[in-house]
């Protein structure tokens, strides 16, 4: 009984300072990547480093990051949602043959902003723009 006790405790203790590791270390494998990568993707790299993880928990975290605003999460259409630890104002651009999802440094012209509150009556806080296509290396496949 006492050995379940003890147990349960230290169950208790992990919880609270594992979701904490894990939450840093998937902060990492964000920031290191300009790839926008989905959860199964972040899954594989935590796991090469704490082995124990659950794809379940990387889901949970990755919510609660969002959550506090840590992290984006991008979801276009009915494709798997990304993850982007990137801050900077960027948009995004979208490979419809693979998948890639790239950041473009690209300003909005103001007059596009303008143009949209007159047309709509909305006061526009913000904006997401994403483009789709073609990515170069899809290009060279198909010649
Ligand atoms: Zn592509
Ligand atoms: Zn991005």
């Amino acid at each position: 009984m006492d050995y379940n006790d003890n147990r349960t405790m230290n169950d208790l203790k992990s919880q609270v300072i594992r979701p904490t590791r894990q939450r840093a270390m998937i902060m990492e494998v964000l920031n290191g990547t300009t790839k926008h990568p989905t959860a199964d993707w972040i899954y594989d790299k935590v796991r090469k480093k704490c082995p124990n993880v659950s794809l379940g928990t990387i889901y949970r975290n990755l919510n609660l990051l969002k959550e506090k605003g840590l992290i984006r999460e991008l979801k276009y259409g009915k494709n798997t949602a990304r993850y982007d630890g990137n801050f900077d104002p960027h948009h995004h651009i979208f490979c419809l043959k693979c998948g890639k999802l790239d950041d473009i440094q690209c300003k909005v012209h103001p007059n596009l902003t303008k143009s949209v509150e007159k047309s709509s009556g909305y006061k526009i806080e913000g904006h997401q723009l994403e483009f789709n296509g073609i990515c170069p290396d899809c290009l060279k496949k198909v010649e």
